[in-house]
């Protein structure tokens, strides 16, 4: 027999970015908001392994400075210190070598990436991107864009790495034209920041503000399913309790939503999600006693799309002379998984002799950076915050809505749907 908690409130499952920024918001506009993440800590996929000399975030973050993350941690007055990583001592690779990266014309006319016609394009291009309006480019896929620009290979191949840099997909066929330009702007004109002790410091802070603003927080406490035929009305713990709500934020992964709704099994919601192509990379985290060659701190695949960066260069990851580095390669859709020695070959490349510094090391196959692609052929939308024909449910994520990529979807969907929450129950009350 299902036991049963009476609430009335709003219940907000997952306890990551989304479930926090999500239950902040409601509690401002009032709402009795109560928090519930299966796992013993906050955070998700944001969270920070504390090792010893190393904070390790799950693979390379970037907050970018102008995005809507940080623009709602700045409402709510969340300063996060960390660098601001520039182009100086940056690096490309190109058949087996590495040479100069052209972050500005100084280095471009250094660099031997390229020929000289490379670099009159990518000259022109460097100048024009952040004029660019985005908009118009949101139903045209990166390889179209790419094609219409009529540039070499090399400067095509920049591009293209510039678009992983920035978005983490690696799909030109099928990414967003305008939400790949999107964040190129965003990275190239305002910057991205690495935080001083990596992610959970934004994760604690969103935490504290939301037990502040009266959230209850319940951690270790799993949600196996929603209550409710019509409209959802509560959700059922692993232990059985029913808690009844009188409505519910889903930020959780679109498979654990698609469960959830299983019994919704006609709704139209459940081809939308298996439709999702997800965002995904192979990540050696590494941390070293020190740098082989400390001058050579980011570097950037041209021709294997892969990613180099000494994080703690920037932001206070690593004690001492200590490095922790961010190595990684961006899959593509029908790869799940990437090799390691692909990475270990980049640090071969960068910083020779690395592996006689290792100190702690975690690699990760394939994580999910993000659940959807913007994709072309959507104009970049995603899915919508609600489930069509299913009151009571609101969805939150990087997989959702049509604003921003990364964390900065997270934040814009979970500030959407409250939004929308609490303009229903406005549209009820008049
Ligand atoms: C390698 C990597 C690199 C990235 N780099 C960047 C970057 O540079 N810049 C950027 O902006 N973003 C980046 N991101 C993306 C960003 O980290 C994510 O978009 C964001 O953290 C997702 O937050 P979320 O709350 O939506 O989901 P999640 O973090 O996945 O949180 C979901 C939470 O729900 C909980 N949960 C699941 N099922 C249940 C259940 N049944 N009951 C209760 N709780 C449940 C989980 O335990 C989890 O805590 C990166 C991600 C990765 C993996």
């Amino acid at each position: 027999m299902n036991r049963s908690e009476r609430h009335g409130g709003v219940v907000v499952v997952g306890g990551g970015l989304g479930g926090l920024v999500s239950a902040i918001h409601l509690a401002e506009g009032g709402e009795k908001v109560t928090l519930f993440e299966s796992g013993k800590e906050l955070g998700g996929r944001a969270i920070t392994r504390d090792e010893g000399s190393f904070r390790f975030n799950l693979g390379p973050r970037a907050l970018y400075c102008k995005g809507a993350a940080a623009a709602t941690l700045d409402q709510w007055g969340i300063e996060l210190t960390g660098g601001i990583p520039r182009g100086s001592g940056g690096l490309v690779m190109r058949r087996g070598k590495v040479h100069a990266l052209p972050a500005g014309m100084l280095s471009l006319l250094k660099t031997s990436a390229f020929t000289v016609s490379d670099k009159v394009q990518i000259g022109r291009l460097l100048a024009s991107l952040l004029k660019l309006n985005p908009q118009p480019l949101r139903g045209v896929s990166v390889a179209e864009w790419l094609d219409d620009l009529a540039i070499g290979p090399g400067p095509r191949a920049l591009m293209e790495a510039l678009v992983r840099l920035t978005t983490y997909v690696h799909a030109p066929h099928l990414v967003s034209a305008g939400f790949a330009l999107g964040q190129i702007q965003l990275a190239l004109g305002h910057g991205v920041r690495y935080l001083d002790g990596g992610w959970q410091r934004m994760v604690e802070r969103l935490a504290q503000v939301a037990s502040d603003a009266g959230v209850t927080i319940r951690r270790g406490a799993s949600i196996s399913g929603l209550v409710g035929t019509d409209a959802v009305r509560g959700v059922r713990l692993q232990d059985g309790t029913e808690y009844g709500a009188e409505a519910v934020f889903l930020a959780v992964a679109p498979g654990r939503v698609s469960r959830f709704l299983q019994r919704w099994d006609k709704n139209p919601i459940h081809k939308t999600l298996d439709q999702l192509i997800a965002v995904r990379m192979s990540c050696l985290d590494i941390g070293l006693d020190s740098l082989p060659r400390p001058k050579s701190i980011f570097a950037l695949g041209l021709d294997e799309p892969t990613y180099f960066s000494v994080h703690s260069h920037y932001a206070a990851l690593a004690e001492g002379n200590r490095a922790l580095i961010h190595v990684a390669a961006y899959l593509a859709p029908d790869q799940h998984s990437g090799d390691v020695e692909q990475l270990e070959a980049v640090l071969d490349l960068v910083q020779p002799t690395w592996r006689d510094r290792e100190a702690r090391r975690f690699y990760y196959p394939g994580l999910t950076v993000a659940h959807a692609v913007p994709l072309a052929e959507n104009r970049g939308c995603r899915v919508s915050n609600r489930v069509p024909g299913l009151p009571g449910v609101y969805l939150v994520g990087d997989w959702v809505g049509d604003e921003g990529m990364l964390a900065d979807a997270v934040f814009a969907s979970a500030r959407r749907a409250a939004r929308q929450l609490t303009e229903q129950r406005c549209a009820r009350a008049a």
